[in-house]
């Protein structure tokens, strides 16, 4: 079966259209994503378009706030803080990477937790840790929300995530083995020192692969019948192309999200949601 994320993202953002529409004509201000861009790199230029355009769609104000790349610091920090006690802004989108001489770890962290709608911030990656509520970050959200649209619960269910970075691995790890339904997995975290790492994949009912390296699991790493959700958006000569060998690995799996067409419109979708709850939690906006 393939795992149709264009589809399952229009339905979310057709949803969120209809919320936010119905809250509207209760004469409520629509909710606002403040867009920060530094600099020109072509790739986050489109990145950003797309979410300018996709925040239009559903209803969502979208301010930009495009800054030159000479910006300094002390100015982009205060371009953050302007947006943070901005009443009319809801989620505060830092696009990364920034240009060199800029810490984004720091801005991250000056970023207002409740308005933190990419759900970086270290109070919610904190929160999501100890499984408390707050925005979890866009990615693994959007790949959860996938496993639940489709009715694939991961409960009891042998789950391996390849790769531990901060956005993807990390919290995914976290996610699936939180209590509930598409969670209560045993989960094991693989990086590029996992020894063996056919052996680790072979063990997976559900295969979560977040690497970055072109079509490198193949289908003799995967068991008969393991759900594959590939998280890797590669740009090959070919165009772009997954982690997972698609062609082998897709007669192998159950189940598997195709590479354009899975999980990258979820990660949009799931920046929407988190905008709409940041909204729907602001005292003034009801
Ligand atoms: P990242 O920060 O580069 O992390 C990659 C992770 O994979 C690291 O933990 C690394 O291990 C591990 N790794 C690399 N090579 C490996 C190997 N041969 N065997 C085992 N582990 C290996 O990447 P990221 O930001 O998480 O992104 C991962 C992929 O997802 C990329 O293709 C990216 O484009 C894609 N992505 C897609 C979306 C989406 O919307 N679908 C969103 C974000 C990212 P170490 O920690 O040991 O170095």
């Amino acid at each position: 079966m393939l795992i149709d994320g264009k589809k399952i993202a229009a339905d979310i953002r057709a949803e969120l259209t209809d919320r936010v529409a119905t809250e509207q004509k209760l004469g409520h201000r629509p909710p606002g994503l403040a867009v920060i861009l530094v600099g020109d790199d072509p790739a986050s230029q489109v990145y950003v378009r797309n979410k300018e355009r996709a925040c239009a769609e559903v209803g969502i104000c979208s301010f930009p706030h495009h800054l030159p790349a000479q910006t300094t610091q002390e100015a982009l920090l205060r371009c953050i803080a302007a947006c943070n006690s901005d009443p009319a802004v809801d989620g505060i989108l830092l696009q990364l990477p920034l240009p060199a001489g800029l810490d984004a770890q720091a801005c991250l962290e000056a970023i207002a937790p409740a308005k933190d709608v990419d759900g970086f911030h270290p109070v919610n990656m904190g929160r999501l840790a100890l499984g408390l509520p707050g925005p979890v970050p866009c990615t693994p959200a959007g790949v959860v929300e996938l496993l639940r649209r489709y009715e694939l619960p991961t409960r009891g269910k042998q789950a391996v995530v390849v790769g531990r970075s901060n956005i993807v691995g990390k919290p995914l790890a976290l996610l699936l083995a939180r209590p509930g339904l598409y969670g209560d997995a045993t989960v094991t975290l693989c990086h590029s020192r996992t020894p063996d790492l056919a052996r680790q994949c072979r063990q997976a009912d559900f295969l979560f692969l977040a690497l970055g390296r072109p079509r490198c699991i193949t289908a003799d790493m995967v068991a008969p019948g393991a759900v594959v959700i590939d998280i890797g958006i590669n740009r090959t000569p070919q165009g772009l192309c997954g982690d997972a060998d698609f062609v082998g690995v897709s007669e192998k799996a159950s189940a598997i999200t195709p590479v354009p067409g899975g999980v990258g419109p979820m990660t949009i979708a799931m920046l929407l949601s988190n905008t709409v709850l940041a909204w729907q939690q602001t005292s003034n906006a009801h």
